[in-house]
């Protein structure tokens, strides 16, 4: 099946169907697919969740400025879906991408069914209501329940549902609810050939799982939470109406941060520093402060990494306005009957092991590198560096090359960064695909 596109213009005259295949619509992934359609490029933006906005969508506010993640975020991917140089696949992913003699690309991209007709749905959501199945969802980092037909989250884009099929129990109820027809049991996976003139990989990083390192009881005790379920406890559109302890609802007064869980630890695999990790953690505890105004928030760390712009001015905020700082490294954690947390920890200024008590644990997660970027290619032929991240073949004089010429990285694919360096890769990754389609397809 050819893929349908209005704007399709048989790129640089050569058959290509696109100028550019961006994958990963995460916040390097629309910078980059923007920037090449504001240069007059067709452009097709292949995400495999149901939604645009990578991991920046389910972030509160960013640091250092504190400025609200997803008023940031959502004008952004708002332009990228209706900008006419844009086709968006979501709930696909790409396959055998292969160079062709002339320097362009064919992939297949392989289109998920969501049941559901995307031209119809107008985002009711009265199927949702009507659904018997409830299962974790994913988008709430497993807080709290969804249903088997849902809508992703509230600012999704687009805003419209999808049914887990692997939890849906064939009811029909949503089927017979749904006033605009959109339920289609029917649908199948489609496989969508593609020709491209350059690649632009924007696959992001994967969190770590706590659950490997089992002496922080993450998955056992209910009060161990990671980061990302923080930030999901501090945005707008937040699970529970403010911050509690997952045991029993209580409302925390005495909560420890664990930095560097997953990084910089050859024992999990994971020997480098995650870079955001030490910052994050000191926004969520002033963010937590103002939440909970009486509560202490105790952030043990082995270094503090504030090295980017304003970084060191925001740390010595968060000590300014009560945040402890304890330079110790947290061997294991246990659970009281009561749900507080027993932290045991090597306290590194003085050289003893001491124990300290908690209301609710937050285990600051590394970043690890998207395994998925590699299979993409035939025969293997993307190179990775030694921590399984895209390869930058030219890392300081040009950040976005990578092993294959005309394939490009962008953002946290290539390692781990925070959003002002994923914006400035994407911007680097689309000048150099410009550069690559007029050297090669506009002679
Ligand atoms: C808890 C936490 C808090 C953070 N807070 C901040 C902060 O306050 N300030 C800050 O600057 N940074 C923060 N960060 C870092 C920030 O999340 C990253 O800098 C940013 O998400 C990187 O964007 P990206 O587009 O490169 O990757 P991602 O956000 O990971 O997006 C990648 C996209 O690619 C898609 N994708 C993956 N594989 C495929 C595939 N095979 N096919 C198609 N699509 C695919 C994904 O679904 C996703 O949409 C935080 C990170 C965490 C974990
Ligand atoms: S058919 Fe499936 S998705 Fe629809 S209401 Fe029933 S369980 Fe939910
Ligand atoms: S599938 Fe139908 S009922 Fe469900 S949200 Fe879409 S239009 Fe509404």
């Amino acid at each position: 099946m050819m893929i349908e596109n209005e704007n399709l213009t048989d790129s640089a005259e050569n058959g290509a169907n696109y100028d550019v295949l961006v994958i990963g619509g995460g916040i390097a992934g629309e910078e980059a697919s923007l920037n090449l359609a504001n240069m007059g490029y067709q452009v097709l933006l292949v995400e495999k969740d149901l939604s645009l906005g990578g991991k920046m969508i389910h972030l509160s506010k960013v640091f250092p400025t504190l400025d609200c993640a997803a008023c940031i975020t959502t004008p952004k991917v708002s332009e990228t879906m209706r900008h006419p140089n844009i086709k968006i696949l979501t709930n696909s992913v790409v396959e055998d991408i292969e160079k062709n003699g002339n320097g362009s690309f064919t992939a297949k991209v392989v289109k998920k069914p969501r049941y559901v007709i995307e031209e119809n749905c107008t985002g009711c959501q009265e199927c949702e209501d009507k659904c018997p199945v409830v299962v974790e969802d994913q988008y709430q980092y497993g807080l709290v329940g969804r249903k088997a037909v849902y809508v992703p989250f509230s600012i999704a884009s687009p805003r419209i549902v999808a049914i887990d099929i692997e939890n849906c129990i064939l009811c029909g109820l949503c089927e017979k609810v749904c006033p605009a027809d959109a339920i289609d049991f029917t649908q199948e996976i489609e496989e969508i050939p593609v020709k491209v003139n350059s690649v632009i990989l924007a696959t992001g990083f994967n969190l770590f799982e706590p659950e490997v390192i089992t002496r922080y009881g993450y998955g056992k005790f209910k009060n161990v939470v990671t980061s990302m379920q923080m930030e999901r406890q501090l945005v707008p559109t937040r699970p529970y109406n403010g911050v509690l302890r997952p045991k029993d609802g209580k409302m925390p007064d005495n909560i420890a941060y664990v930095l560097c869980t997953g990084s910089r630890d050859h024992t999990v695999g994971n020997p480098i520093c995650s870079q955001v990790c030490c910052m994050y953690s000191i926004k969520q505890a002033q963010l937590l402060l103002g939440a909970l105004p009486m509560a202490d928030v105790t952030i043990y760390y082995l270094h503090i990494r504030a090295f980017g712009k304003g970084f060191c001015e925001f740390y010595q905020q968060g000590i300014g306005m009560g945040v402890e700082f304890v330079k110790g490294k947290v061997g294991r954690i246990h659970e009281k009957e009561d749900g507080n947390l027993i932290l045991r920890y090597e306290d590194i200024e003085e050289g003893v092991v001491k124990e300290a008590e908690h209301d609710l644990v937050v285990l600051s997660v590394g970043l690890l590198a998207n395994p998925e970027t590699k299979g993409m290619f035939s025969n293997d032929s993307l190179a990775l560096d030694a921590f399984d991240y895209v390869k930058q073949v030219d890392e300081l004089i040009n950040p976005a090359k990578t092993s294959i010429d005309g394939v490009f990285v962008a953002g946290a694919a290539s390692g781990p960064m925070d959003i002002p360096d994923s914006i400035l890769s994407a911007g680097a990754a689309s000048s150099e695909t410009a550069s690559y389609i007029r050297r090669y397809h506009e002679k």
